[in-house]
C-alpha cells in the first residue's frame, strides 16, 4: 500500500446512518493503495458488488480505484464519512491506521471486512473485541481476509498431507526482505513479522487443525550483516518448527516448507508450479468473495474469514513474538466460531445450538431442491489418522479424497460406491454402497463415529447401530482392507431373470444393466486377481461396450434423476416379473448387497433407475412395482414413492 493512502480518521464520532434498504450490500472501499487496486478492486468489479464510496487521501488514488472498479461512487478523503455512506466497510489501510477505521465501522453499526492480521497488537485486539461486544447492531458482520486459508499452494499441500504424503516432522523457513529499512528497533517492530507469521499459522491450522504452541522465541542477531531477526514457533501436536527470518537488503524473498516428501518452494510443490499461487493473487479473490457473500445476508459464516479465527491466528503470533501479555496456547481461549460452516465438532454443536433447524449438507447431491439454512461440512475434510487398518476421517472429506489417502497407505475400502463426490458423512448417513454380495455399505464399515447435536458432542464406539445415530456426523472411523487387485469381465444374456442375477452376484463385485423391455442385460464383474488393476472404485469405468450398447447417451450426475430400492432376495423373482410388466420400461440397473445396514435381515438385490431429469412415466411405474414387493428406498437417492 502507498504511504499516500494513509487516510487518518480526523472527525469526531458521527451519527449512525440508517439506510432505507438495510439488506442490500453496498461497500465503502477504505484505502486505494497498491494492494487494494490489484486485489480488492478486481474482485469487487468481477462480483458486481455495489460500491457506494471510495476513500483515499488523494484524488489520484481514488480515481485509479474507480477506474479499476469500473463504476462511479462517492469519493471521500475522510474514513468516517466514507464508512457512513455504505452498509459495509472494506478496510484496506496500512497497519498504523487500519485498526481505527475498523473500530469506526464497528461502532457505527456497519458490516466490516478487514485485512489480516485481525489486529496488529494485543491492545488493538482487545479494543476491537470490546467494540465488537458493544456493537450497536447484533446482526453486524465482521470478516477478516486471511487469504492463506484459500491459497492454492496451501490447499494443495493439504491434499498431499491427506493423501499420506509428508512425515512426522515439518520445517518451514521463511525469509522476508524488510520493506522499510532501519526501523527494526522501533516500537512497531513486530509488525512485519506479524504480517507474515499469521499466514504461516493459518496454513498450519488448515493442515493440522488447531495445535498447541508449546514454545516460541524471538531473537535478533546479525549474521554477515544480513539476518536480523528470527522467530521460531513450535507446534507440539505436529512436531514441527516454523522459522521465520526477516533480513535487510534487496535479496530475494524465500519461503520453503518441507514435510517428508513434500516441498513447497516459490509457488512450486515438489517442483511443479501451482496455478494462481502468486503472493498477490493466491487466495485473495476467493477469500474476499466468501466475505462478500457472508455480508450479503445469506447466513453463511465462513471460518476462512471469521474474525474469531483471524484473532486466534493473531494470538498465536503475539505469543510467539513475545508481544504483550499473551502466552503460548492462549488462543484456545478464543471463542470457537459459530457459523454455518464449522471447522470442528465443537463448532458444529455451537452452530446447532444457535440454529437447531440447520440441515447438514455434504456434497449436496440430494439437497439441490431443499431450501433453508445448511450446516456445511466442507471445512471438516481432513484424514486424521490411519492406524491398525482403521481410517479416522472428518465427515466432510469426499470419498474421492479418502480413496487417494488410503491408496497411498496401500489400503482401500472393501467396496466403493460409484459416486465418489459424496462426502464420507453423507455416504454413511445414506448407506451408500458399491455392488457386491460379499461386502456391505459404507455405513457397515463404520467402527466409531463422533456426532454433534444441539445438546452435545458424542463419540459412539463398540456396540452401536450407526443407522440409529441421530445428529451431524463429524468424525468417522472406517474399517479398511489391504489394497487388492481385480480383473474385470463381462457377461450378457438375452433374457434376464432372477436366477441369472444370482449367478452373476457370485463374483466379488458385480453390476448389471438390464433393458427391461427387450430382456437383454449386460453385467460387469470384478474378481480378485494379482495380475489385475488396483481396486479403487473406478474399475467400472469406462463401461464395457456391451453396457454402452444398452444405454442411451450419458447423463451427468447433476442432470440425473436416480432412485433405488433394495429388494430382499426372496422377493427378487417377483421384482423382476413386476418390472417386466411396466409399459415402456427402459434400462434398470441391478446391484447386490449382503445383509447390511440397507436391509439388515437379508441379502438384497438393488434395482436402480438412473435417467435424465425429469423422470419419464415408466420410472415411477418401476418405483411403484418395487415398493409393492417390499423394496426399501435408498435414502441417498430421490425415490418418488418414498416421498409420496
Ligand atoms: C450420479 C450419482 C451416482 C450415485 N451413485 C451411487 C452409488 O453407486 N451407490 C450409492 O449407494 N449411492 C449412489 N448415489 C447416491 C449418493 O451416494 C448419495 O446421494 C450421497 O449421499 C450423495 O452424497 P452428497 O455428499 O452429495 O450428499 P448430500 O446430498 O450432501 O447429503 C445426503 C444426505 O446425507 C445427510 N448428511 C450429509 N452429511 C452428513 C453428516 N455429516 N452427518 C449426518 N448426515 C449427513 C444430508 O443431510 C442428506 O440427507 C449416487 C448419486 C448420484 C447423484
Amino acid at each position: 500500500m502507498d504511504s499516500d493512502d494513509q487516510t487518518v480518521h480526523t472527525v469526531p464520532p458521527i451519527d449512525v446512518h440508517i439506510s432505507n434498504d438495510e439488506t442490500e450490500l453496498s461497500v465503502a472501499l477504505i484505502g486505494c493503495g497498491w494492494y487494494s487496486l490489484r486485489t480488492h478492486c478486481v474482485t469487487l468489479s468481477k462480483a458486481k458488488t455495489r460500491i457506494a464510496a471510495v476513500c483515499a487521501r488523494t484524488g489520484a488514488s481514488r480515481q485509479k480505484a474507480l477506474a479499476k472498479l469500473g463504476t462511479s461512487a462517492k469519493e471521500f478523503e475522510d474514513v468516517a464519512f466514507a464508512i457512513n455512506a455504505a452498509s459495509c466497510a472494506l478496510v484496506a489501510l496500512p497497519a498504523s491506521v487500519a485498526g481505527r477505521a475498523c473500530l469506526t465501522a464497528i461502532q457505527h453499526g456497519k458490516d466490516l471486512i478487514s485485512e489480516k492480521p485481525a489486529a496488529w497488537s494485543p491492545q488493538e485486539a482487545e479494543d476491537l473485541r470490546e467494540a465488537w461486544d458493544d456493537r450497536p447492531d447484533k446482526d453486524q458482520r465482521w470478516r477478516v481476509l486471511e487469504n492463506w486459508a484459500l491459497k492454492p499452494g496451501v490447499l494443495k499441500v493439504g491434499e498431499l498431507l491427506d493423501a499420506g504424503s509428508g512425515g512426522e516432522k515439518y520445517e518451514w523457513r521463511c525469509k522476508r526482505r524488510r520493506a522499510a529499512k532501519g526501523d527494526w528497533r522501533r516500537e512497531d517492530k513486530a509488525v512485519e513479522l506479524l504480517d507474515v507469521l499469521v499466514h504461516l499459522v493459518r496454513a498450519l491450522r488448515c493442515w493440522f487443525g488447531d495445535c498447541t504452541v508449546t514454545s516460541a522465541s524471538l531473537r535478533s542477531y546479525e549474521f554477515d550483516k544480513v539476518r536480523e531477526v528470527e522467530c521460531s514457533l513450535k507446534h507440539e501436536n505436529t512436531g514441527g518448527f516454523v522459522v521465520l527470518e526477516l533480513f535487510d537488503g534487496d535479496g530475494s524473498e524465500e519461503s520453503v516448507f518441507k514435510c517428508g516428501d513434500i516441498t513447497w518452494d516459490s509457488n512450486r510443490i515438489n517442483g511443479q508450479k501451482v496455478e494462481g499461487d502468486g503472493w498477490v493473487s493466491g487466495g485473495t479473490r476467493s477469500c474476499l468473495t466468501e466475505a462478500l457473500k457472508s455480508c450479503e445476508g445469506n447466513g453463511r459464516a465462513d471460518p476462512c474469514t471469521a474474525w474469531e479465527e483471524g484473532m486466534r491466528d493473531c494470538a498465536v503470533c503475539f505469543a510467539a513474538l513475545g508481544m504483550g501479555d499473551i502466552h503460548p496456547g492462549s488462543f484456545y481461549e478464543m471463542p470457537v466460531v459459530v457459523g454455518t460452516s464449522p471447522r470442528s465438532p465443537e463448532g458444529c454443536v455451537l452452530s446447532l445450538k444457535a440454529q437447531p433447524s440447520l440441515v447438514v449438507v455434504g456434497g449436496g447431491a440430494n439437497l439441490r431442491k431443499v431450501q433453508g439454512d445448511f450446516l456445511e461440512t466442507r471445512l471438516m475434510a481432513r484424514v486424521l489418522s490411519v492406524e491398525g487398518g482403521v481410517v479416522q476421517v472428518e465427515a466432510g472429506c469426499t470419498l474421492r479424497r479418502l480413496r487417494q489417502a488410503l491408496q497411498a497407505r496401500k489400503l482401500t475400502l472393501a467396496s466403493w460406491p460409484y459416486y465418489l463426490d459424496a462426502t464420507v458423512g453423507a455416504a454413511v448417513a445414506t448407506r451408500s454402497h458399491g455392488s457386491s454380495v460379499k461386502y456391505g455399505t459404507v455405513a457397515d464399515f463404520v467402527v466409531a463415529c463422533r456426532v454433534a447435536t444441539s445438546t452435545g458432542d458424542v463419540w459412539y464406539r463398540d456396540d452401536f447401530d450407526v443407522t440409529a445415530v441421530k445428529g451431524v456426523l463429524t468424525v468417522v472411523s472406517l474399517r479398511c482392507v489391504p489394497l487388492t487387485r481385480v480383473k474385470r469381465s463381462v457377461a450378457t444374456t438375452d433374457s434376464l431373470d432372477a436366477g441369472w442375477l444370482r449367478t452373476i452376484r457370485e463374483h466379488d463385485h458385480a453390476w448389471v444393466w438390464w433393458d427391461a423391455a427387450s430382456g437383454k442385460a449386460a453385467a460387469m464383474t470384478l474378481d480378485a486377481d494379482d495380475g489385475g488393476d488396483v481396486y479403487d472404485g473406478r474399475n467400472w469405468s469406462p463401461y464395457a461396450p456391451e453396457v454402452t450398447q444398452l444405454l442411451g447417451p450419458p447423463v451427468a450426475g447433476e442432470d440425473c434423476y436416480t432412485a433405488q430400492y433394495a429388494v430382499p432376495d426372496a422377493a427378487a423373482d417377483a421384482a423382476v416379473a413386476s418390472i417386466q410388466k411396466v409399459a415402456g420400461a427402459g434400462v434398470v440397473e441391478v446391484k447386490f448387497l449382503p445383509p447390511s445396514s440397507m436391509l439388515p435381515g437379508a441379502a438384497a438385490m438393488c434395482f436402480n433407475v438412473y435417467v435424465a431429469a425429469p423422470a419419464p412415466a415408466w420410472v415411477l411405474g418401476v418405483e411403484r412395482a418395487l415398493a409393492a414387493v417390499g423394496g426399501v428406498a435408498h435414502p441417498g437417492k430421490c425415490c418418488a414413492t418414498a416421498a409420496v
